[in-house]
């Protein structure tokens, strides 16, 4: 499943192609992904300007001059690919159709945009750019790791009192947006805090040292998402997933890389899903 990082690869890949350009026609083969897409809304895409294309956590939010803003995310398996843009980065040809191509824009500039999702569990949704905060999919969701919101004080009193375990609490989506497993894993790897610790329990200077390993975490990540675009020149024109190096993720059995531990990474499961961690360093 694509993480934060992921998406926003996508993003920048998408924006050259789409940012300032109108959708001429957008194909919607289908009524639905993970659920029924809004009503009429190759119509309301149609002849729209894409004025700006954000993120908020895990969704790409493409604001139209239409004053509605199309919310894209791509759930498990939904991948997004850009083909036939003259000006832009990418100059890959039109790909002949595939069966998983759900939803494809034309853009203006003759880029063409394609949705493939196998499984489905991706979403689209159009909602009133003004009122976004309060769409249902949004308006849980906690600050952005990379914004001002997310610090020091403001963890500290979010996991104050809280019992469950400091995995769990950073995974929960209301506290901080966008963080997966993946970098759940490593950020408390490099902070060398046990994944079990109560997040209540933490000291205060522990919680500190999360904030800015969390974006430090997803910044470098972003980063090599930023070099994998640069490869989709001569690729596929596919956006958003690259090889990107793991300390603890997916390392089971594997020396920790902290320097002058001796300990070997372990897997657990926490809620489901899997923690890798160093039982010797992250204490
Ligand atoms: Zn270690």
């Amino acid at each position: 499943m694509p993480e934060l990082p992921e998406v926003e690869t996508v993003r920048r890949g998408l924006a050259p192609s789409m940012e300032g350009q109108v959708i001429t026609q957008a194909d919607v083969n289908r009524p639905d992904l993970r659920w029924p897409f809004p009503d009429n809304m190759a119509d309301r895409l149609t002849g729209a300007k894409v004025t700006a294309l954000r993120r908020r956590s895990k969704y790409v939010l493409a604001d139209l001059d239409t004053g509605e803003t199309l919310i894209i995310h791509l759930g498990m398996s939904g991948r997004m690919t850009v083909s036939g843009d003259p000006l832009g980065q990418f100059h890959h040809d039109h790909p002949a159709p595939e069966k998983h191509d759900h939803v494809v824009f034309h853009m203006g500039n003759g880029a063409r945009i394609t949705f493939n999702d196998p499984r489905r569990f991706g979403a689209m949704d159009l909602a009133a750019t003004h009122a976004l905060d309060n769409h249902w999919l949004i308006n849980t969701i906690g600050p952005e790791p990379l914004g001002n919101t997310f610090n020091e004080d403001y963890l500290t009193a979010r996991l104050a009192g809280k019992n469950t375990p400091i995995k769990t609490a950073l995974l929960d989506q209301r506290i901080v947006a966008g963080l997966g497993n993946i970098y759940v894993c490593e950020v408390l790897h490099r902070a060398r805090i046990n994944p079990k610790r109560k997040a209540g329990g933490l000291s205060k200077p522990r919680v500190a040292r999360i904030v800015p390993i969390v974006r430090d975490v997803l910044s470098e990540a972003i980063a090599a998402g930023g070099s994998s675009l640069r490869d989709y020149r001569q690729a596929d024109g596919e956006l958003g997933y690259f090889q990107h190096g793991f300390q603890a993720y997916d390392r089971e059995g594997q020396p920790c890389q902290t320097p002058d531990c001796t300990g070997t990474i372990a897997r657990i499961v926490q809620s489901g899903r899997s923690t890798f961690y160093c039982p010797k360093c992250q204490r």
